[in-house]
């Protein structure tokens, strides 16, 4: 099986099981666990997926139940790679991301519990280790959603295996939205607007480019990566060139020049850019700003 040119680790994401979205976290990276799990997921007996699989670009579809290829959902998350490429500036990988597709919760709960005890209750999760790329999810009502978020995770890593967390799930929460909403995330936007009434929320983008542990990562991290990554991608040419430059450096040299410092250095003409992501946020919110 093929390396991918990643330390050995594992990395997880997953969608939480109340509402609000997902919760990336990553397992202990620990050199001797990923072989270990990657290993796991290729086993016959371990309960995974099997009575179904379906092909679709880059996407290896495994499902407890039939599944057509022309499925509207697996169309979807097939035309995700181009919309997903096109944004970001990115390449298109051929390397496969597999989809467990579990029939029910209660199969999807005790696999969980049997391969990945030290994770808490998600709905759907990605995995990346160094030979594979894999989504792992319930059929259930927020199906659709889950699977845009994740699947994002799988064609990103592809590429851009030392994407930072905070970017990583902004991206993954830009994408998750129905195609029709242009990356417009409501259940953001309300929540942020909530936060700037009650004068809670300042945009820190130094903040969230600290934040290396999953588990540190809050709503409001969520919802503010999103914001970040539409305001770079939906207001200006030049903001949206800045972060494809940023991507397509950070996928040579993880340890290039952080997007913040970029910010600051090429847009700053145009005013802090934290207080334009407010403004930014306010206008979508429709929330009138002090002066
Ligand atoms: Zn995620």
């Amino acid at each position: 099986m093929e390396k991918r040119p990643i330390p050995a680790a594992v990395w997880a994401c997953g969608a939480l099981m109340t509402a609000g979205g997902c919760a990336h976290l990553a397992t202990t990276p620990l050199a001797a666990s990923a072989p270990a799990v990657a290993a796991s997921m290729v086993a016959a007996a371990d309960g995974l997926p099997d009575r179904s699989e379906v092909t679709a670009g880059q996407l290896v579809i495994h499902a407890d139940f039939p599944i057509a290829g022309q499925h509207r959902l697996v169309r979807e998350l097939d035309g995700l790679r181009t919309d997903v490429s096109q944004e970001l500036g990115l390449p298109v990988s051929d390397e496969p991301v597999h989809l467990y597709l579990f029939e029910s919760t209660e199969r999807y709960d005790a696999f969980v519990a049997r391969r990945f005890p030290s994770f808490p209750a998600r709905r759907a999760f990605f995995v990346e280790t160094d030979t594979t790329l894999s989504v792992f999810a319930a059929w259930q009502d927020r199906i659709a959603e889950d699977l845009r978020h994740e699947t994002t995770h799988g064609y990103v890593h592809a590429v851009v295996p030392a994407v930072p967390l905070w970017l990583d799930e902004g991206i993954a929460e830009f994408f998750e939205t129905p195609r029709s909403d242009n990356g417009l995330h409501r259940g953001h936007v309300a929540h942020l607007a909530g936060r700037l009434l009650e004068g809670t929320w300042r945009p820190d983008l130094d903040r969230l480019e600290s934040l290396t542990a999953a588990g540190e990562m809050s709503q409001d991290h969520y919802a503010e990566a999103w914001c970040w990554v539409h305001w770079l991608l939906r207001t200006t040419p030049e903001r949206r060139t800045l972060l494809q430059d940023y991507l397509a450096d950070v996928r040579r040299d993880p340890q290039c020049r952080p997007l913040s410092a970029r910010i600051r250095h090429e847009l700053s003409q145009s005013g802090v850019a934290a207080d334009d992501v407010k403004r930014h946020l306010a206008a979508l919110g429709g929330v009138a700003l002090e002066r």
